[in-house]
């Protein structure tokens, strides 16, 4: 249980066929990867099953000891990954730390909860039952495989590993071609820990690679990226039945209500849909704002995005787009809202340019263009009077997708989120659910379902297992071919006591 420093191998040594992770600020290659065969997923997971039984037997103790050892090396490290996830992303390196501290935070949180959130819990039995004892417990389910995004590339499949690991699981991980290194850190720091055990392993490709993780023999598929992808992960994992939790995008919503601290609410705008280049699945895409204080809040918005700016060096706001293609994606949503009468308050198409996006806002955006119904990934914010906070929660449901959003209001915070479809909402601040470990995270809709994060992120990675253990024989033996007539009335009567309760129906 010692940490002793070996390199891993996470990739069958016999693969020869290598890609490049790129710098997107620049284009420079930061790393050559292997592309993992099917033969090679398939001996990782192989590996994985084997590992299991040794993991799982450790139990929630002995895997809580080596996690926390774990946690402890990324902590000390935290400065060399974020130098990593800063060169394959782009992004400034205080929000590389950003990520990887809550993913340090989660860590910490699963490891010392799984045992009570999944382990062995007694029940009530009820009276029908009462001669028994009864209990539930979660089962891990074996091999679980990971297939995670490049935008946050800690952070996002730290939120499955951490929680299958804890669970008594053992993970196959692919991360994103366009943050493999960072993915391959992750589990050679983890085997630095947990050593000659292939409890966390990363196999590196593009999509191919992903393809065969779903076909392979893991117990359950988490995946983190875009819905399309998503679609064909599910596509496959039905192959062999082999469930899956789905992570997808969304087109979240910031909700101002008329009492609304402005200052507060713009500041928080800026940061959930620029911070990343825009580029957060839970960022803010969208913005309804009472007409009340519709001009007020745009002074603040305008006034405050002036400080804000894209750029390579140390003091801008934000980096590059990470992936090249969603230069145009974002293009073609900034044109087709101007087309259709947007109005440029910030930036517009012009602000688009070969690999940095600059701060764009758009107000009166129509409600039919692709810059409000599909997810933008852009330092973007079009933002809408609304007469109500009525409409203002129906505009919001108005889509397909229902990830995450945030309302700024002094008296109505409460009302307003419960109304929002969507699987978060924070009231006066944004994305703080993603920072409390005990809460579930997910969406609805097209932006997917199942939960990592919290006590449902640790069942996510488990069976339910129950068992009863008979105490004393019943008064009643209802189970048995010895049942007599006797023991049917008494039932019957017991039943009627029980439920039936007094009539409220009109005697006929
Ligand atoms: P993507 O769908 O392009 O890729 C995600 C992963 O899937 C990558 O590792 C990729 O190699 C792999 N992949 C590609 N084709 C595959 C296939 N056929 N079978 C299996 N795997 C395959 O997504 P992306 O561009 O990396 O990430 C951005 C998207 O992720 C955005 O839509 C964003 O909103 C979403 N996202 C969601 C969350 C969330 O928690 N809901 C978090 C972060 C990002």
């Amino acid at each position: 249980m010692t940490a002793i420093i070996e390199p891993t191998t996470t990739t069958d040594p016999g693969t020869t066929e290598t890609f490049e992770s790129l710098n997107p600020a620049n284009g420079d290659v930061v790393g050559v990867h292997p592309v993992a065969s099917k033969e090679d997923v398939d001996a990782a997971v192989a590996r994985a099953r084997e590992a299991s039984a040794w993991w799982r037997e450790l139990g929630f103790e002995g895997r809580q000891e080596l996690l926390m050892q774990w946690k402890g090396v990324i902590t000390r490290r935290m400065a060399q990954l974020a130098d990593l996830v800063h060169l394959e992303t782009g992004k400034p390196h205080g929000d590389a730390q950003l990520e990887i501290a809550l993913a340090i935070d989660h860590l910490n949180w699963a490891a010392k909860h799984a045992k009570k959130v999944l382990g062995r819990h007694k029940v009530s039995s009820g009276l029908l039952m009462a001669n028994q004892a009864s209990y539930v417990q979660y089962q891990p389910l074996g091999v679980i495989g990971v297939i995670g995004p490049w935008n946050y590339p800690v952070f996002t499949p730290m939120g499955s590993i951490v929680y299958a690991l804890s669970a008594g699981n053992t993970v196959v991980f692919k991360p994103s071609e366009y943050t493999p290194g960072v993915g391959r850190w992750l589990a050679e720091s983890f085997a630095e820990v947990v050593h000659g055990r292939p409890v966390l392993q990363t196999v590196t490709g593009l999509g191919e690679t992903g393809n065969a993780l779903c076909l392979a023999d893991i117990d359950k598929l988490a995946f983190t990226g875009s819905g399309r992808t998503g679609k064909k992960v599910m596509a496959a994992c039905a192959t062999n039945l082999t469930p899956v939790i789905i992570e997808a995008g969304g087109k979240d919503v910031l909700i101002v209500d008329e009492d609304a601290d402005l200052a507060a609410a713009a500041d928080a705008a800026i940061w959930s849909g620029m911070a990343n280049a825009g580029q957060t699945c839970i960022g803010t895409e969208r913005v309804y704002v009472h007409e009340k204080v519709f001009d007020p809040f745009m002074k603040e918005l305008t006034d405050q995005v002036q400080q804000v700016r894209a750029g390579d060096d140390a003091t801008a706001s934000f980096g590059p787009i990470t992936m090249p293609s969603q230069i145009d994606i974002i293009k073609s949503h900034l044109d087709d809202a101007v087309a259709k009468g947007a109005n440029v308050v910030i930036g517009g198409p012009e602000a688009v340019g070969e690999r940095f996006v600059q701060p764009t806002i758009l107000s009166h955006v129509p409600e039919d263009s692709t810059e409000m119904t599909e997810e933008t990934f852009g330092p973007t914010l079009a933002v809408n009077p609304v007469k109500t906070m009525e409409e203002a929660v129906e505009r919001t449901n108005a889509t397909a997708y229902g990830l995450a959003g945030a309302v700024f209001s002094k008296k109505n915070g409460m009302a307003i989120a419960e109304r929002i479809r969507s699987g978060m909402t924070s009231i006066n601040a944004v994305t703080a659910f993603a920072g409390v470990p005990s809460l579930p995270f997910g969406g609805v809709g097209e932006s997917g379902f199942g939960r990592i994060h919290g006590p449902d992120g640790l069942k996510e990675f488990t069976y339910a297992k129950a068992i009863t253990r008979q105490k004393y024989k019943p008064l009643l033996a209802l189970t048995t071919f010895a049942r007599d007539a006797k023991t049917d009335k008494r039932a019957a009567t017991l039943i009627n006591l029980m439920h039936g309760g007094k009539s409220t129906l009109p005697k006929k």
